[in-house]
């Protein structure tokens, strides 16, 4: 508990961190990867280097500060990061680390308005945030490991196949190496991979999807290949699996994990919406939801660029004619000619809100959004205007944890 003393130094605070946090937490990045190169293979650099990741750290560490009193308030919030680090491997040990340098950062960038008073009553707090991060995670940890077939850190698996969804789309299948029983998963759960890959100076360790329903003896990730344009290098671990590996070659995997899961108690119509690549997590709710609660009704609706970067549109196409529950439909924003002749979408352009509106018969509907995050705004917006209440609409960032503009 903090003294009232202490309270109200904090609380001082909170406006410096709004208007400052970003600048701290790009200093303390900087401070951190120098003092402790060795972190670099726990965090995305990509993410540090787009300004995404201080910008996430910034937000968490302003809403921790402002509900220090009521932490609870926050816990979904806490959830969401506490996966993320139990799939990166974050230790209670970094905490320290963390805090010592977030602090430095804080004094350089504030200066003399860092006084001493406010230092003190921060390193509190912060230790305050860094435990209830440390119990969670605590949790997450015991859990992975005493769930059948379930592990802590990374255990190797070995790709069993790989298949081509799209032109931009494969999907790996993987295979534990020890071929024991592996840990069941929550329909939107990710997996981490953590590659060492040749001529990089550190570990690369990136979230996947796991895009089939969950007790399979494998689990599937299906990546897309991030090509270089002119104003950004090719992304690293996506052109690594798509160009470099191979059937027969051995990835680290984390134990499933994440908060993007599929309610399983909700009757109401399932509706997946989802924008490129981000069909992923939406596809194991699908078929785990075909498969579970087959009289549940679900809509799918797939936006993409145009037929060549269409993924698992087969599968799509089975799956309706074998379940007379699912409804599909697929928006293609640049379609090419040659899709317009085999009238291969239901809508080109961006989805708007007439095609929602044609698509759903009832706005009491159960709805996942995966896709870019301008997509997701898009698309949440649409939804809320056509009445659909927001504790019904999930969704899940393939970045660091940003923000829906929601209005
Ligand atoms: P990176 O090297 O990390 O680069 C990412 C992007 O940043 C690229 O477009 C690159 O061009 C750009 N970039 C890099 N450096 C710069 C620079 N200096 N300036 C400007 N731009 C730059 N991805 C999937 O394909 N399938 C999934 O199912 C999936 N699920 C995910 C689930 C979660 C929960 C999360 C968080 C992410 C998921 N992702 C998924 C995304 C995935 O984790 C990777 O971020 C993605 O594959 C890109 O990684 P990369 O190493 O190829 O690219």
């Amino acid at each position: 508990m903090l003294n009232p003393k202490t309270l109200q130094t904090i609380e001082s605070y909170v406006p410096v961190l709004a208007e400052q946090g970003a600048t701290i937490t790009t200093r303390f990045y900087q401070i951190l990867f120098q003092k402790h190169p060795e972190l670099l293979n726990v965090f995305n650099k990509t993410h540090q280097v787009k300004g995404t990741q201080p910008r996430a750290l910034a937000h968490s560490v302003y809403m921790a500060v402002k509900h220090i009193q009521s932490l609870e308030q926050i816990l979904p919030v806490v959830e969401l990061i506490a996966h993320k680090h139990r799939s990166l491997g974050v230790l209670p040990e970094h905490y320290p680390v963390v805090g010592e340098n977030l602090t430095i950062a804080m004094e350089e960038v504030l200066g003399d308005a860092f006084t001493p008073e406010l230092k003190a009553a921060w390193i509190e707090v912060y230790e305050i945030i860094a435990n209830a991060f440390i119990e969670v995670e605590g949790k997450l940890y015991r859990e992975a490991i005493e769930q059948p077939g379930g592990w802590a850190g990374f255990r190797n698996f070995v790709i069993d196949r790989k298949v081509k969804e799209s032109d931009v789309i494969t999907s790996f299948y993987l295979k534990p190496v020890d071929q024991k029983p592996i840990a069941s998963f929550k329909p939107g759960q990710y997996v981490s991979l953590d590659l060492s890959i040749p001529g990089q100076p550190h570990n690369h360790k990136r979230q996947y999807s796991l895009s089939d329903a969950p007790h399979k003896d494998y689990y599937r990730i299906s990546v897309k290949r991030e090509d270089a344009r002119e104003d950004s290098p090719a992304g690293i671990v996506s052109s690594y699996l798509h160009d470099d590996v191979q059937v027969g070659d051995v990835l680290p995997v984390s134990a499933p994990a994440g908060v993007f899961t599929l309610n399983t108690d909700n009757p109401a119509p399932l509706v997946l919406i989802s924008g490129g690549v981000g069909l992923t997590p939406l596809m194991s709710m699908l078929e785990h939801t075909l498969e579970a609660t087959p009289d549940r009704r679900v809509l799918f609706v797939q936006a993409t660029i145009n037929g060549h970067t269409h993924a698992m549109q087969e599968r799509l196409k089975a799956l309706s004619e074998q379940h007379s529950q699912l409804n599909t439909y697929t928006f293609y924003t640049f379609p090419t000619d040659q899709d317009r002749k085999q009238k291969k979408m239901d809508g080109e352009g961006f989805i708007q809100i007439h095609h929602l509106d044609k698509i759903l018969s009832t706005t009491d509907i159960d709805c996942y959004l995966c896709g870019p995050t301008p997509f997701m705004s898009h698309i949440y917006q649409l939804l809320s205007q056509l009445g659909v209440a927001e504790e019904n609409i999930h969704y899940e960032f393939f970045g660091s944890m940003e923000h829906l503009q929601k209005t």
